[in-house]
């Protein structure tokens, strides 16, 4: 057998048309193998790298050949012999920890990016790529855009959770936004996303509301924040609360419904996920009624909350079936992924509350949405710079994709 040699080649330079070609005419000349290629070319600048295998009779030609070329051209070519070793190693590294950091926020200045390169620097990850997801920024102040996104592949061997921990510290601090997720085959393929309805996709709490057109404003809000917050059980505040809308107008719940504050972002993100084939559920601690109303609307595939209990047009304080907490969102989740026929890694969980976080955990993305610190405290990741919109980008679309998602 005749003996082979692996080499690595680097172009780097200006980008003209023709430099693949050039160089790869070569490589084809005298039938080399090409083991690897990749190209990038940003602002101009051309980054080519071939890592190919040729016999050693043949290969000197070949390098000088490419360094002939190389100069006509005007680029910088170095050559990089490679052993049998350092390429097996390179092979087994293939496809292992690897990771996507999304950072989003109203505006990105340099010292968030720096911020974020920091803790990755910290952790020992090298990035790969930097990718911008929002549209290119016009030079007209009037005109930019009220949000910025940059999308990172980074590779290295971590501890997801610190990671995780450390990246929402950062976040609180600073008003940005990182999702930190690996990058696999489900992360592409996301297929159910299940969204908490009041605070999240509306911005209201619908028990609040009825409340006060019940009269019991102020006892029942006060209720609904220390749910809210954790800190009491959520079917006890949930029971609480009900009782004391005994007696409220059925027609009260559609003037409400009618009415209710839709989160910024909330239907253009519908509208695109249906488009891209989502199964999208309302998992709601509120009430059956305003999600049915959203579900017609905005054409939701499933909805599950509470359902008050009416006679004679009244309600009676009571409420049917079982409550919809915490732990049944979760259930739920994994109960929709299953019709579905979808891994839990393609699922997403939305939601503000305490209530939402045994959901956010059971998710393959769970995202805390402008929610309470204590829920912060506990998610991996958050969105609260901008509308409900923004998940688009931790999902991985770009504006310049989306840019005629209305035709
Ligand atoms: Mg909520």
């Amino acid at each position: 057998m005749e003996n082979t040699e692996i080499i690595l080649v680097n172009i780097s330079g200006e980008d003209r048309p023709g430099v693949t070609a050039a160089l790869t005419g070569v490589l084809a000349k005298y039938d080399a193998n090409i083991l690897d290629i990749g190209q990038a070319n940003i602002h101009h600048t051309l980054s080519l790298a071939i890592l190919f295998e040729s016999t050693t009779a043949k290969s000197g030609d070949i390098l000088k050949n490419l360094l002939f070329i190389a100069s006509e051209l005007g680029v910088t070519i170095r050559f990089s012999p490679l052993s049998k070793e350092e390429y097996s190693n390179w092979v087994n590294r293939q496809g292992k920890n690897r990771y996507i950091v999304t950072i989003l926020g109203r505006e990105l200045k340099a010292r968030q990016i720096a911020y974020v390169a920091e803790v990755l620097r910290e952790f020992k990850m090298n990035i790969e790529s930097i990718t911008r997801l929002t549209a290119r920024v016009p030079i007209d102040m009037k005109s930019r855009p009220n949000r910025s996104c940059i999308e990172m592949q980074i590779r290295g061997s971590v501890d997801v959770d610190a990671v995780h921990r450390r990246f929402m510290e950062l976040s609180s601090k600073h008003s940005i936004d990182i999702a930190f997720q690996e990058e696999s085959m489900y992360r592409r393929m996301r297929r159910v996303i299940c969204f908490d309805m009041d605070s999240t996709l509306i911005q209201t709490e619908v028990i609040d509301e009825l409340a006060d057109r019940a009269g019991v404003g102020e006892e029942v809000r006060a209720i609904t924040e220390s749910a809210m917050r954790g800190e009491i059980d959520f079917s006890e505040s949930f029971e609480r609360r009900v009782s004391l809308l005994k007696g409220l107008d059925e027609s009260v719940m559609k003037d409400i419904a009618e009415n209710l504050p839709i989160t910024e972002g909330m239907a253009r993100l519908i509208r695109i996920l249906k488009k891209s084939g989502y199964k999208i559920a309302i998992l709601s601690g509120g009430f059956t009624y305003f999600g049915n109303y959203l579900k017609d609307k905005y054409g939701f595939d499933y909805v599950y909350a509470n359902e008050l209990e009416i006679v004679d047009g009244k309600l009676t304080g009571k409420h049917l079936g079982d409550i919809v907490d915490g732990k049944r969102k979760a259930e739920l989740l994994k109960l929709i992924a299953q019709v579905e026929k979808a891994d839990i890694r393609q699922t997403v969980a939305v939601g503000d509350g305490a209530n939402d976080l045994p959901m956010l955990a059971a998710a393959g993305l769970g995202i805390a949405f402008h929610a309470k610190p204590k829920v912060k405290e506990n998610a991996k990741q958050s969105l609260s710079t901008v509308g409900l919109d923004g998940i688009l980008y931790f999902l991985g679309y770009k504006d310049s994709m989306l840019e005629n998602e209305n035709q």
